[in-house]
């Protein structure tokens, strides 16, 4: 394995075939992937790390109830299928287990630098000038933003909440030291995390407050599990295992990822027909009323879950729909003028989505700094690589395809897309690249256009939606996606290649 080496002449910079080096920002599910698949092809690594461990929102995010609603075995590399799932969708905890034990398997671990937190990047002499928290400073022919989308908590400022006597805490700081069971818990929000939060909650505790402000869709799907014979076979048979993955891909894609950018569809109507049908087995018409969304179905991210409606139900549960006014030291006040008496509140209030590699100051050609060009609000063009920030790619970056998608798969298309451009800076055809002005409008315009028969648009707030009410999202089909990332059109690429004074650069 090529060692990170010191840094090296310009001169030696534009020598064909010569080492590159590569940072990679993340050891999450995408960082893993990069630093296997740039080691695979002797590409010289280091991964950048804020915590202690790998896994990324799977290490952060402890609550019970954590699970994924994308199918597993989708939910995987596909060069390191796992026929052992328990069920068709996985705990958080196995989740985090697969990445951590692939990390370990592929040699990751001495790759990554722990507990340092990259806080600045900046471009000069066709390379990146990186500095970490702890004073580190290194410098690397290209940068790969693995840092996730929903990282960092939205914590609204409750009024008052700082009196509260009981614990409060966001879903993703989850203090494990706070007794839960006969417990008087509060929980703000009705996104995904919400709903798993209640299905897990309700019964052990005392009293159930579900604080709602905008009530969710849910789709129910069992989760079955597989039997240990089922695992053998996947174990024995790894074409089997391959072919499961195909079929539950195929499904989610077809019967879904396609349906909500083409409201109409015909599986869009299935799927708008589940959800009315799930609804309809909440019994108390009242309660039925007040869960009944004023939006079409999949205009939020749909909730996925075979039983938050029954736990809902559950005698212990109070669904709280008037607004909240202000926390007090007793619990939570809303507008009509109730106490909600609590122990615990939790905050499932999401996150803040816009955010990506920042706070971390990016500064690219000629002193742009990233937080300017994004002051509307983040794009990338193919959600990969932003105009005058050259050799600095994303994976799952602004509108790469969110939501019941698997993000192993695409960050897997990107970073295949993404090594193409490197072995162009290896075989010295360039020393930087990066997409044109005029592609990123392109892909903009293009974008914005389908966005307009997206179910995302047909009125609701929600997550996926920018500043200017534009989807954050890929609009497309997601054979689209796949098809697009298969292999670089070079004509939107602005490529440089560095003169021997190291500070001039000529297109070519
Ligand atoms: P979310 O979907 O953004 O939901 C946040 C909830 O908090 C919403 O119900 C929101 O209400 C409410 N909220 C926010 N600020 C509020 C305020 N000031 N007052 C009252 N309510 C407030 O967040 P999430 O549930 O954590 O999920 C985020 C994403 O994580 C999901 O969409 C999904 O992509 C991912 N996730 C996935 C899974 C999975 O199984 N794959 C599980 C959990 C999360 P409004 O609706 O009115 O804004």
């Amino acid at each position: 394995m090529i060692k990170v080496a010191d840094i090296e002449t310009s001169e030696e910079r534009r020598r064909p075939g010569r080492p590159i080096r590569v940072a990679v920002i993340g050891a999450g599910m995408a960082g893993i992937l990069a630093a296997i698949k740039l080691r695979e092809r002797n590409i010289a690594c280091q991964v950048y790390e804020k915590r202690d461990s790998v896994g990324g929102t799977w290490r952060e995010n402890t609550y019970p109830g954590l699970a994924c609603d994308v199918a597993a075995h989708w939910y995987t590399y596909a060069f390191a299928r796992n026929p052992d799932w328990n069920s068709l969708m996985a705990k958080g905890e196995d989740i985090r287990d697969y990445f951590e034990r692939v990390a370990r398997d592929f040699g990751v671990g001495p790759l990554i630098r722990f507990n340092d937190e990259v806080v600045n990047l900046t471009y000069e002499n066709g390379g990146w000038d990186l500095r970490t928290a702890s004073g580190h400073a290194d410098w690397f022919d290209f940068v790969i933003a693995a840092t996730g989308v929903l990282h960092h908590p939205n914590i609204p400022d409750f009024p008052g909440i700082k009196n509260f006597k009981g614990a409060a805490f966001h879903s993703v700081r989850w203090d494990h030291d706070v007794e839960l069971d006969g417990k008087r818990i509060g929980v703000i929000g009705t996104g995904s995390t919400a709903a798993q939060l209640t299905s897990a909650l309700v019964a052990k505790s005392e009293r159930f407050h579900l604080f709602q402000r905008t009530a969710q869709w849910v789709l129910s799907r069992e989760n079955v599990p597989y039997t240990e014979e089922e695992k053998a076979k996947f174990r024995e048979d790894p074409a089997a295992l391959e072919e499961l993955v195909e079929q539950l891909r195929d499904k989610t894609i077809n019967g879904f990822a396609n349906a909500v950018i083409q409201v109409g569809s015909p599986e869009y109507k299935e799927i708008e027909k589940l959800c009315h049908e799930n609804l309809a087995t909440v019994r108390d018409p009242d309660l039925r009323r007040r869960l009944t969304p004023d939006y079409r179905v999949a205009c939020k991210r749909l909730v996925i879950s075979p039983d938050f409606y029954e736990a809902i139900q559950h005698p212990n549960a109070v669904l709280v729909t008037s607004p909240i006014k202000n926390v007090e030291p007793d619990g939570v006040r809303t507008a009509d003028g109730v106490l909600h008496e609590l122990d615990v509140l939790v905050l499932a209030t999401g996150f803040l989505v816009d955010r990506f590699i920042r706070p971390t100051k990016v500064i690219g050609r000629d002193g742009v700094d990233l937080d300017d060009v994004w002051a509307d609000g983040p794009q990338a063009y193919l959600s990969m690589s932003v105009p005058n920030f050259p050799n600095f790619f994303f994976l799952n970056g602004p509108n790469s395809p969110v939501g019941n998608f698997s993000l192993v798969e695409v960050a897997q298309h990107q970073i295949e897309y993404i090594l193409q451009l490197i072995e162009g800076i290896r075989q010295g055809d360039y020393t930087e690249v990066s997409a044109t002005e005029e592609a990123m409008r392109e892909f903009e315009k293009e974008r914005c256009e389908a966005a307009k028969k997206t179910v995302w648009v047909t009125g609701c707030n929600s997550w996926y939606l920018d500043k200017q009410g534009v989807p954050a999202s890929w609009t497309f089909t997601f054979d689209r996606f796949v098809e697009e990332t298969k292999a670089p059109r070079m004509q939107d690429f602005e490529k440089k290649t560095l003169s021997s004074s190291a500070t001039e650069a000529a297109v070519i």
